[in-house]
């Protein structure tokens, strides 16, 4: 059976977590499923998450740069740490490359080695093999968290608010300019959304400050978009949710863009991948406290949305009617 027949990748992981993982015990406290493991390490958990970036599929080397492509092979890995409320330590980077040139290699690492320093991580190991159909770039990284601290998926609750930081399906629409317009005119035209697509800044600090509060019940990073990251956490948590289309947060950019692609910014910021936002839930009276202590670390916030008590994610428009969330884009 090919994966496509099996259901594409979300069964494939069902398949090698029902059939190959360990199920959590004795130091493992949390296993495959959310965006990070968790394993007990003295007075704090150990948080270890791991992204593999295949060219053409993750990225294309025509528009992009090196240097970005290493920030972000790294970013999205920081991203996952911070989802669980924890500070990345360590990074180790596998990396599998064609005959190119050094430079190109060394741009990647500096990259790699000034995304981990700027949120606190250092690279701290890997390994590097030969590859006949491009580059592939794997990091694992480490992180550390307080055990009352760390925040895992599963712990929303009917009536909750969602939360989301800063806006939606920038980086989508960034990645529809430059398929559209190249790197040069998707840069003069919408420099704002190109730079959130090729360089994203993961909110560790947001994430840390928001789990200081002691009230957040459960969060994720925002990685495949929205209603598939949303629709994650719902069925991790056993809940449902509606979201109000005129909640959403979606820049200005974003709009002037989606008249030039003819794309609806609703479905754009609703399904659009790789923004690298926190989207968490806290019960409604402890939002205003929630959105503050992200604020004071330097992005915005919003609600969006709450919880409820039946199965399924619906995006309410501003006439009222709820409909399913589009489905965000698969890879297989
Ligand atoms: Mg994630």
């Amino acid at each position: 059976m090919l994966i496509s027949q099996l259901g594409g990748e979300a069964a494939l992981i069902n398949l090698i977590r029902d059939k190959y993982c360990a199920e959590p015990g004795d130091d493992l406290a949390l296993g495959i499923g959310d965006d990070a493991a968790l394993i007990l390490c003295g007075d704090h958990y150990l948080v270890v998450t791991t992204d593999m970036l295949v060219e053409n599929t993750h990225f294309r080397m025509d528009i992009n740069d090196a240097y970005l492509l290493g920030w972000k092979s790294v970013v999205v890995n920081i991203s996952d740490v911070a989802a669980m409320g924890g500070e990345p330590t360590y990074a180790f980077v596998s990396i599998g490359l064609p005959d190119i040139d050094v430079k190109i290699v060394e741009e990647i690492y500096a990259g790699m080695r000034d995304a981990s320093a700027a949120f606190g991580s250092v690279i701290a190991g890997g390994d590097t093999v030969g590859s006949e159909n491009g580059i592939v770039i794997n990091v694992t990284q480490l992180g550390k968290v307080e055990i009352d601290k760390a925040v895992r998926r599963d712990g929303a609750k009917p009536g909750d608010a969602i939360i989301v930081t800063n806006t939606l399906g920038d980086s989508r629409t960034g990645l529809e300019l430059l398929l559209k317009l190249g790197m040069d005119d998707a840069r003069r035209v919408g420099s704002f959304l190109v730079e959130r697509h090729l360089k994203p800044e993961p909110r560790v600090f947001e994430a840390r400050a928001a789990v200081g509060t002691g009230k957040t019940h459960s969060m994720m990073d925002l990685s495949d978009g929205l209603s598939s990251d949303l629709q994650k956490l719902c069925e991790a948590s056993k809940v449902g949710a509606k979201v109000y289309a005129d909640k959403l947060p979606i820049s200005k950019e974003l709009h002037i863009a989606a008249a030039r692609l003819d794309a609806d910014p609703i479905e754009l910021a609703a399904s659009g991948g790789e923004d690298y936002e926190l989207l968490l839930t806290c019960a409604p009276q402890d939002a205003p406290k929630v959105i503050k202590a992200i604020q004071s670390a330097g992005s915005k916030a919003q609600i969006i949305g709450e919880i409820i008590d039946l199965e399924g994610v619906y995006l309410v428009s501003s006439n009222g009617t709820a409909n399913p969330m589009p489905a965000s884009w698969s890879h297989f």
